[in-house]
């Protein structure tokens, strides 16, 4: 279907107050928002206006309730100099398995990719160029009626905006394995991306970075036994020569990267399993030297090695080579930016 987006333009870019190439994550913003209402039982007036600021409600139900959900998104220029979305409809399809989790509207899909597309036709030039850098896509959905009371709202905003960004860990990230928080439990909100998940994930990571640890590596809710995710990453695990990685039971985001990682593995000749791992496998791997390589995986950071993890009184070390790991890594921002063949085909190019 043909949507009818309207389009404002900014008077003038801002582009030339930063240096896109050189900058960290989630500081600047593009000059453009794609913007669409929900009210009366459907999605109106898409369009694309200059960036800027929403007059909120104190009541607007958000802001009480956490009816609120978003995605991750990066896109790359190709080598012939046009933008690139990596798997843009699996993000669609995420976007509204969380609005269906937190009782909220879904938002019709090929919108979904036809606002991202002309949103990015507009903000090109904002496209980082240099190493490890892109440019951040944060579609999200918000309750924004002004109310007071337990109910799903009746009206929300779907917005789409961009933030150019740099590369995130460039050395080996260290994880606490966390033995007292949680971030998800089975039949919770952990298999969405719902603002709410991230606000209960925030203090027990200040705690741990006061240990001297870049990520948590999150536990199950029930036993603290079970492996779950690294900070906003997926888990992925070598041992004996065999890759492993928590199946998505309940509680876990289904990461793109994740399936994306899963059969770029695949592809490479290794065996992958989705498992529940306990600590105590990785520790018993860590005493008879089976330990090889562990990642996180996620659409801001990319790859990130671990070197180690902190799990009560021990130091897990991991061996400082990577070398699958990085393989994978490699492939990955290769065929983000097309140096190789796109042979998943994961790659939507912007008309
Ligand atoms: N787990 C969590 C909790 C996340 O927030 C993210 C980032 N979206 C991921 C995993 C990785 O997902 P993706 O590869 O789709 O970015």
């Amino acid at each position: 279907m043909a949507y009818n987006i309207k389009e404002t333009r900014a008077t003038a870019s801002r582009i030339n107050e930063v240096d896109i190439n050189n900058i960290v994550m989630g500081h600047a913003f593009t000059d453009h928002m794609f913007i669409c209402d929900y009210e009366d039982g459907q999605w109106k007036n898409p369009r694309i206006e200059p960036m800027h600021e929403i007059p909120t409600h104190p009541a607007a139900m958000a802001l009480h309730y956490g009816q609120a959900i978003f995605e991750g998104m990066k896109t790359t220029l190709g080598k012939d100099g046009s933008p690139l979305l990596f798997r843009p409809d699996e993000n669609a399809k995420r976007l509204n398995f969380s609005a269906d989790r937190m009782g909220m509207p879904l938002f019709p899909e090929d919108l979904f990719i036809e606002g991202l597309k002309r949103f990015m036709a507009i903000e090109h030039n904002w496209i980082p160029t240099s190493e490890g850098s892109a440019l951040y896509l944060r579609p999200f959905m918000y309750a924004d009626e002004a109310f007071i009371g337990m109910r799903a709202a009746t009206k929300y905003k779907f917005i789409i905006f961009a933030s150019p960004a740099g590369p995130f860990f460039s050395k080996p990230i260290k994880l606490w394995a966390e033995t007292k928080f949680i971030r998800a439990a089975n039949g919770g909100t952990g298999e969405a991306k719902a603002a709410g998940n991230y606000a209960a994930a925030i203090r027990p990571t200040e705690i741990a970075r006061t240990k001297g640890y870049d990520q948590v590596l999150w536990l199950d809710a029930r036993d603290f036994e079970y492996v779950q995710e690294v900070g906003t990453m997926n888990f992925f695990l070598k041992i004996d020569g065999k890759w492993i990685t928590p199946n998505l039971g309940g509680s876990i985001l289904a990461g793109i990267t994740r399936m994306s990682v899963i059969d770029l593995l695949r592809d490479k000749g290794f065996e992958v399993s989705e498992r529940p791992i306990t600590m105590q496998e990785i520790v018993a791997a860590f005493e008879n030297g089976t330990l090889e390589e562990a990642f996180g995986a996620g659409t801001a950071v990319g790859i990130a090695m671990v070197e180690e993890i902190g799990y009560k009184d021990m130091k897990i070390k991991f061996p400082a080579e990577n070398p699958v790991s990085e393989e994978v890594k490699q492939t990955l921002e290769k065929i983000k930016h097309q140096e190789i063949e796109d042979k998943f085909g994961w790659i939507v190019p912007v008309e």
